[in-house]
């Protein structure tokens, strides 16, 4: 008897040994295959116009026997020039039909020669929800990017604390939806559900990278999944990084932990999760099976929230050493918040991508303004030069000859249905890595205000809020902000709808707040001076909202149909019924 005990004890701790083994060398894979992932899109970029050259032709080659690579004949185009002569520039409007089509009947080869794995549904921030066909090849593109921002991280911010590679454990904040699907049964959803809900390898990925249970990416409601994520981050010990596709995620969870640390540290302390939240009792079951009350550890935690939460990142996880989200484009904003949060912590932006696309990889952290190298594996790209953005049918300039200081809309032929597709994007060229652009994103084109030809970025408007803020103290800060063009004046006007903490208890002087703007804009932008100065702009209205109004507005445009992950707030509303929300929810 005692002796098979001992043999039973013998045999369990040789099994943990070999899964021990087993996980190093999966996690020591993943990491060299992140630096190939690194080295071969280094390499790309020293022969970028030939790896564009060959990935279009590779492209055209695969699609050929398509209905759509029939109807282009792709069998006869043999060169870039020839190509760019027979397809048109292109929108989602011009694939709607087939897309559609193929969501009804499953019938994929009229567009692809390969299976769709999933719908991947676009955030659809500036406008309508869009279809994006996901297949095997594409995904590969994704990944190979992910993994080559993943080498970055490695070289740039994992060695100065000496963490080894099993206890290498972060909080990613994500959660997803079940995929539904179109009526003949191809799986639909956001891309962060599609990503890790149909991934194979999630679970293993999820138990030696980061510090939830699989199981909390599976908590829809993403309030509470955040707050499941923080729960088990705040009991990891060796947290060393934080990581979502926003900065508005990052932000929107600490928010939730200063908001709700006094019922966080009870759950810890009694090794529960707050019976108020929603979550599904198996669910629920299974994650408190992995809690035991630490009534230690939620001593301490209360100590250094009480303490505040300026700097609070570096306290209550004091091995980590960055945070990676996006930070650029409607994200600004966000980023100087974050700040306070993460004092001294660094915050990468590594990607710069799309449903439809990959497109760059931010390969030098150290630079002052964030900007992406594009990646000339990932899709075949065409740039719109900035003064011929309105035309239908522009001539386009390729990856290697764009202009330094120059903007351009960015168009894409992926390796998934998408041929000569306009995005929308509006990028900055900022220099080349070897021959390879880097761009810094500036704005969506559907973000411009545009009453006469002024087409005024968010950029724009963004610096013109934060210089007249000023006049108001220096302790109040921008929380939120959208625009609106409002028609019913004429001449017509901007509408400004701004959030600020502390809010007023009575409305302050917004003329003084109107001339800086004003007076700003001016100067950043001279169409705007001389379309005031022709009286064909009015002067904008600011229009101040209660507390926590955007935070509503963002749950409203969710429940619409958005995805929380993908999230990123309209910097233009044109939807009349969410402008009539914030009007309801004005500061009189
Ligand atoms: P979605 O397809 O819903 O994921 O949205 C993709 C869009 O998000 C892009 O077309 C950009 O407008 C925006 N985006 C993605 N990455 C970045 C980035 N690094 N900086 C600024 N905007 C970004």
């Amino acid at each position: 008897m005692k002796h098979s005990i001992l043999n039973s004890n013998i045999l369990q701790q040789a099994r943990q040994k070999i899964q021990k083994i087993q996980n190093i060398s999966f996690l020591y894979l993943s990491q060299m295959s992140a630096k190939m992932s690194l080295k071969s899109l280094q390499k790309d970029t020293i022969n970028a116009e030939k790896v564009q050259t060959k990935l279009l032709k590779d492209i055209l080659q695969l699609q050929k026997d398509t209905e759509y690579g029939n109807k282009y004949n792709f069998v006869k185009i043999n060169s870039v020039e020839k190509f760019q002569e027979l397809h048109p520039l292109t929108s989602y409007e011009d694939y709607y039909n087939l897309i559609e089509d193929i969501a009804n009947t499953g019938n994929y080869s009229r567009l692809l020669a390969e299976p769709i794995l999933f719908f991947q549904e676009t955030s659809g921030t500036t406008g309508k929800a869009k279809l994006i066909p996901r297949t095997q090849r594409l995904s590969l593109t994704f990944q190979k990017s992910f993994q080559s921002v993943n080498a970055i991280i490695t070289n740039y911010y994992c060695q100065t604390k000496s963490i080894s590679i099993e206890n290498n454990r972060g909080l990613a904040l994500a959660s997803t939806q079940p995929l539904k699907t179109t009526p003949s049964g191809i799986p639909r959803g956001t891309g962060t559900s599609g990503g890790i809900r149909q991934s194979k390898l999630f679970q293993k990925v999820v138990d030696l990278n980061f510090s939830s249970p699989a199981t909390v990416f599976f908590i829809p409601n993403y309030k509470t999944a955040y707050y499941c994520h923080l729960l088990f981050a705040l009991l990891e010990p060796n947290l060393t990084y934080i990581t979502a596709n926003f900065a508005s995620n990052v932000l929107e969870s600490l928010q939730i932990l200063e908001r709700e640390w006094t019922q966080i540290v009870d759950d810890i302390s009694a090794g529960k999760i707050n019976s108020e939240l929603e979550i599904d009792s198996v669910i629920r079951e299974e994650l408190e099976s992995g809690l035991k009350p630490s009534p230690e550890k939620s001593q301490k935690l209360k100590a250094e929230f009480e303490k505040g939460f300026e700097g609070i990142i570096n306290r209550i996880w004091t091995h980590l050493s960055y945070i990676q989200c996006v930070t650029t484009g409607s994200m600004e904003l966000y980023k100087e918040k974050l700040k306070f949060y993460a004092g001294s912590i660094p915050i990468y932006s590594g990607g710069y991508g799309a449903s439809e696309a990959w497109i760059g990889c931010n390969l030098e952290p150290h630079r002052d303004a964030t900007a992406y190298v594009v990646n000339p594996n990932s899709a075949f790209f065409e740039f719109i030069p900035s003064a011929e953005i309105e035309l239908a049918q522009p001539q386009t300039i390729r990856l290697t000859s764009l202009e330094i200081n120059e903007s351009y809309e960015v168009v894409v032929t992926t390796v998934a249905g998408l041929y000569r597709y306009r995005m929308g994007d509006i990028v900055k060229c900022v220099g080349y890595y070897n021959r390879s652009p880097i761009l810094e994103f500036s704005h969506r084109q559907g973000s411009l205000l545009n009453i006469s030809g002024e087409k005024v970025s968010e950029t724009e408007i963004l610096e013109a809020i934060t210089q007249s803020i000023k006049i108001w103290g220096g302790d109040r800060k921008l929380v939120d902000y959208t625009t609106n063009i409002n028609l019913s004046f004429y001449p017509l006007r901007y509408s400004i709808y701004l959030e600020v903490s502390p809010t007023f208890e009575t409305l302050p002087d917004l003329i003084g707040f109107q001339n800086k703007f004003e007076e700003v804009l001016y100067d950043l932008n001279v169409l705007y001076l001389n379309s005031r100065q022709a009286d064909s702009i009015a002067i904008p209205e600011i229009k101040l909202v209660k507390t926590d109004t955007f935070i509503k507005l963002k749950s409203k445009i969710i429940s619409q149909g958005g995805s929380e992950t993908q999230f990123k707030m309209p910097r233009l509303l044109k939807n009349l019924e969410l402008v009539s929300f914030l009007d309801s929810n004005c500061l009189e």
